[in-house]
This record gives C-alpha cells, structure tokens and sequence, in this order.
C-alpha cells in the first residue's frame, strides 16, 4: 500500500497506478503540459454538491466562498450548481458577475474593503456585507453620490464563537463584523432612502469536524438571528449563517458526518420564531465543497541519504502548496495524504522525508513518511488539496516556475 492514510477509501487505481479524474498521473502531467500542477475533478465536485443538496434540508440555501479555489472554471462549475457565490475582494467579484450569477446571488466580505470595490458592488447590484460603521458611512455615501441604492446584510461578530475550529472568526475581539451588541442601534437608526437592507452574515468558523460544535453555533446563530430581527424595521431577506464545514486532512480525523447537522438544521428552520419565518437560509461552503476534489502533483527529481536519512527532492513544494508544507496556520506541522502514485501496490517500504526546491527547512511536501520505495522521475501527489492551494500561496517566492492548475 503505497498510501499513508488508508481512510482514502475512494481512491481508485488500476494495475500499480492511482487514477484521479480517470487517468493516470502520467496522463495528467501531459495533459497539464508539466509537472508540478493541480489537477481538480468536475465530478468529484458535482457529487460533492450532489451529497450536500441530498442530506441539508431542502429549503436552505448553498452558497460557494470563492476564496477556497477561485479558479475561474471551478467557480464557473461549481456556480452553475449552487445557489449563490460569496466573494471577499474585487477580482474575487469579477470571477462571481463572470458566470453569469444574478447580483443579488452574489455577496461581498472583507473586513477592509476599498472604495473602489464598494463602488463595483454597488454599481454591480451585489449584497455588500457591512463590516463596520465607517464602511456603512461610505456605501451610504457612494450610494447618495451615485444615485444608486446599496444592497447590504450586516456581517455580525456574534459573542459566542464556534469551538474546535481550525480557524475561529468570530466570538471576543475579532476584526470581522460588527459586534453583536452593536447592531440593534445601527439597525434602528438605518437610513432605509439611501441603501436595501437584506439582511444578516455570522460566519464563526473555519475547518471544524465536531459536530456537536457545528450544532451548538447553528442553534445559537438562529438565535441571535431572531433576536436582531426583532431590532431591524424592516424584515430580513436572507440570512447566512456561515458554514466550516472541515475536511478530514491528518491521521485519526474523520469525515464530518452531516445526518446530525442536516437533523438539527430541520428543527431549527421548522421551529424559527416569527421574526425570522420568511428569511431565506443560506450556507456558505468552501473547502468541503473543494478540498476533496482536487490533488496537486510533482516529481521526483532527486534522491539522496544524510546522516542515515534518505531524502526525496521534489520539483514542487511550499511555494505552491502552503498548507502542506504546515505554515498556514498549523500549530503543529502533520502530513496531508500523499501517495508515490506510480507505485501503489509495491511493498517494499522506505522512511523518506519528501522536501522541495526551496532553499529553505520550511519547504516540506511530507515529513518521516513511510512509503514504497522511489525513484527519480516518480510522481508525489498530495491528497485533499483541492482548497487553499495554488492561491494561498507564496508563488513567487524563490523565482520558481510557473505553476499549472487544470481542471477535468
Ligand atoms: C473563508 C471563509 C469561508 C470559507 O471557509 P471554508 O473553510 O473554506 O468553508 C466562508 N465564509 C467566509 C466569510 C470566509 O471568510
């Protein structure tokens, strides 16, 4: 089993080979045109969607967050399935108005917008999720001068936080959002001649695989949702109530088990208090829409023992693949799955540490890995990477080439 992490139960292979996207990883290099690149699965992607729609309860809305993968043909794929995208920067927002999205499926994040991509988003008729009160004075501003009327939601720092996050965005002190205790103020004392108001963002967290936790912020963001409604004079269109959704990336985590979420998102959308019974409820996806789908693949370009430790160079590494290499916000560094893909039935084993070509420790594509035996020219692929790839990474960083992504 040239596999680290057996869990990867849906990985096909044929002969001694991996398949991804019905091909081989020889394939994929010819097709890509080189080695290292990212190679996305449309199907993966659209069975992924599939699941979701199958197990969420009808009525909820699923939002896409850009920024896992903005790859403009996987937010074409992706968007041409879900109900709305959810975009945080100007070029973020190109991509979404690009697939022909209705505006008003469209929304806009970031804690530090500019001027010019709030003139874009109200000039574009997107919702605008309002993160301070200076922003609210400039889109009130931009919408007067303009003559056109912003459409916004208020995105919320509720006082609850989402545990056992791997990213927590909300709860305390947090950059994002107005604080909750705020909002029935501002919502009181709106201006409803100069902007639309549409209604409520509380995104808390990324990364999370408890469900329990998933559960309790979902029962209290239904709350809090009711209770600012009460506050708003006029009714809430719609109102997001985040996502985090993880995916299992490190040995001994397990794949979300979405039946308990998607039972205990009925209740809470059955049993909604009458402030919030005509809202729209929108989820906002990224990774678990993305991470799986995707892999990124490089090379074997050199082999070599130091001090009894034998090293596998590759021609990719940290410089496209940040996350893996453990220095995106990982207190401790753990492998993501990665498989010699041309050598998946061998058994003879080897301890290998798989580095890049940077000229830097950092640059780790899989640490004290025991994995069939390689050779120069063997293909590395690293598994759940469809997210937070390519474009969360240093690319220019040590004048590496270009990298390729590709999607099949
Ligand atoms: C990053 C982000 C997301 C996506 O998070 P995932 O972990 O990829 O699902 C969604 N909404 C907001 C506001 C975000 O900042």
């Amino acid at each position: 089993m040239s596999l680290q992490h057996d869990r990867l139960t849906r990985i096909h292979t044929a002969a001694n080979q991996l398949i991804f996207a019905g091909k081989t990883t020889a394939e994929l290099a010819a097709i890509a045109g080189q080695t290292p690149c990212y190679i996305y699965d449309r199907q993966l992607i659209t069975a992924r969607i599939e699941h979701l729609r199958k197990m969420l309860p009808k009525a909820l809305k699923l939002h896409y967050a850009i920024k896992a993968n903005p790859m403009p043909a996987v937010v074409q794929h992706i968007g041409s399935q879900v109900d709305g995208l959810d975009v945080a920067s100007h070029k973020e927002l190109l991509t979404a108005l690009a697939t022909g999205k209705a505006p008003t499926q469209i929304s806009c994040a970031g804690p530090a917008k500019s001027e010019k991509e709030l003139l874009a988003a109200i000039t574009s008729g997107v919702i605008i999720n309002v993160e301070s009160e200076t922003e609210l004075q400039r889109i009130e501003a931009i919408s007067h001068q303009f003559g056109k009327k912003a459409k916004i939601a208020f995105r919320v720092n509720p006082a609850f936080e989402l545990k056992s996050s791997g990213m927590k965005m909300a709860g305390g002190p947090k950059q994002f959002g107005i604080d909750s205790e705020q909002l029935p103020e501002i919502l009181t004392n709106l201006d409803l001649n100069r902007i639309e108001l549409h209604g409520l963002h509380i995104f808390s967290g990324s990364q999370n695989l408890n469900t329990d936790a998933l559960i309790e912020t979902h029962q209290k963001t239904f709350e809090l949702a009711a209770e600012l409604a009460q506050a708003s004079r006029v009714p809430f269109q719609h109102i997001n109530i985040g996502g985090g959704f993880g995916i299992p990336y490190f040995p001994g985590e397990q794949a979300l088990d979405l039946a308990p979420i998607a039972e205990n998102l009925n209740v809470l959308m059955d049993s909604r208090s009458e402030s919030i019974q005509n809202s729209e409820i929108v989820i906002e996806l990224g990774r678990y829409i993305v991470g799986e789908a995707g892999i990124y693949l490089c090379e074997v370009t050199d082999k070599k023992i130091s001090r009894g430790q034998t090293f596998l160079m590759t021609n990719g590494g940290l410089h496209h693949h940040l996350s893996n290499s453990g220095n995106f916000g990982q207190v401790i560094r753990k492998n993501y799955p990665v498989m010699i893909a041309n050598r998946h039935l061998s058994d003879e084993l080897e301890k290998v540490e798989i580095v890049g070509p940077l000229c830097t420790p950092l640059d780790i594509v899989g640490a004290k890995l025991e994995l069939p035996k390689a050779e120069i020219g063997d293909h590395i692929v690293v598994f759940q990477s469809g997210a937070y790839g390519a474009t969360a990474s240093p690319q220019q960083f040590l004048s590496q080439p270009d990298l390729v992504e590709i999607m099949i």
